[in-house]
């Protein structure tokens, strides 16, 4: 069974502002994160994936057809967990220089990635990963996540709705920008990339 004391912020509510609000923050890590969390306990007890680690049952019902609702439950409490240590008060700002250089410099790296999560139709994840020892971006849709297709994630921002809509509206645009300048945890990126 998962709760959300296993999926704390690293920050209080309030600690974004004003780029991310605290009402965004109740209700996308403490509403949509527990709600997936409840419909993941309730999908997976007695089954065989009541006792898996989160990553084994995101791994193995990837592959099940007859657990479509546990994989997409699953691999959104570790997406929106990641995504959360993606996120950091006065975070943002200059491109790291080995993430930089991974895309043949800073400017690359950011127009490849707003392209990116902009071009994300309906509901989805802009990411950056590693696959074999590339660095690259990619997208997945609705749940889906890089870790049910052996990738490594690095870096993800959501941009479904749910996550911009009470602060940004219609704007993704403006988000992706207030990600990418004032929030991202440069410090975690770095981190995941040194494993
Ligand atoms: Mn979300």
């Amino acid at each position: 069974m998962y709760s959300m004391s296993q999926f704390p912020l690293q920050f209080s509510e309030k600690d974004l502002m004003p780029y991310m609000s605290a009402e965004t923050l109740n209700c996308h890590h403490g509403k949509h994160l527990a709600t997936y969390i409840k419909n993941l306990n309730d999908l997976i007890t007695g089954t065989p994936y009541a006792d898996m680690p989160l990553y084994e049952i995101i791994k193995q019902s990837a592959t099940d057809t007859n657990a479509q609702k546990i994989f997409n439950n699953a691999a959104q409490v570790f997406n929106h967990d990641f995504f959360f240590r993606c996120l950091t008060p006065n975070g943002g700002g200059d491109v790291p220089t080995e993430l930089a250089n991974a895309f043949g410099g800073a400017d690359k790296f950011i127009s490849e990635f707003r392209t990116a999560a902009a071009g994300v139709f309906g509901s989805g994840w802009a990411w950056v990963v590693r696959e074999n020892s590339e660095i690259k971006i990619m997208t997945t849709k609705n749940a889906d996540t890089p870790l049910a297709h052996g990738i490594t994630p690095l870096m993800t921002l959501d941009v479904w709705e749910h996550a911009y809509y009470l602060d940004y509206q219609n704007r993704r645009a403006d988000f992706i920008d207030a990600y990418l300048n004032h929030l991202v945890n440069w410090n975690f990126v770095l981190e995941n990339m040194a494993q």
